[in-house]
């Protein structure tokens, strides 16, 4: 699937949409999911234009997949769920149809603040 420069994060990152932004840098924006389904729920975007982990794997730079993975563990530090700084968390990405993906950037969900519950429903 070819990236779509249209989808919802890729306004957000033009700041043409606004977030509640957690945290940026280079690499990524992190910003509160709109629809939040547990008490913490952090979205976690590279500024690079990845449809998807798979596309992430294949195209992206090492840089940038360091940058992805440092800033997830500086959100989850930042929102006092890392094992560091609070009890836990789950990070998630959904790739493609079966994966239940529906914005077509890639992103990495952060949930906690809870218990998560069961990992697949
Ligand atoms: P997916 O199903 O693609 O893994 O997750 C997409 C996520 O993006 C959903 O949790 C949804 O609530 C969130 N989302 C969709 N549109 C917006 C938006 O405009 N702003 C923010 N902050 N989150 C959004």
């Amino acid at each position: 699937m070819s990236y779509n420069e249209n989808n919802i994060f890729a306004k957000i990152l033009k700041g043409e949409i606004p977030c509640k932004k957690i945290y940026e840098d280079q690499f990524i924006l992190s910003f509160h999911d709109i629809n939040p389904q547990k008490k913490i729920h952090a979205l976690v975007i590279p500024k690079g234009k990845y449809t998807d982990l798979d596309d992430f794997c294949k195209n992206a730079s090492i840089n940038e997949m360091v940058g992805m993975f440092k800033g997830i563990e500086i959100v989850a530090k930042k929102l006092g769920v890392s094992i560091e700084s609070g009890s836990g968390y789950r990070a998630l990405t959904n790739i493609g149809n079966d994966g239940g993906q529906e914005v077509p950037h890639l992103h990495f969900h952060i949930f906690g603040g809870e218990k998560v519950g069961k990992m697949v429903s």
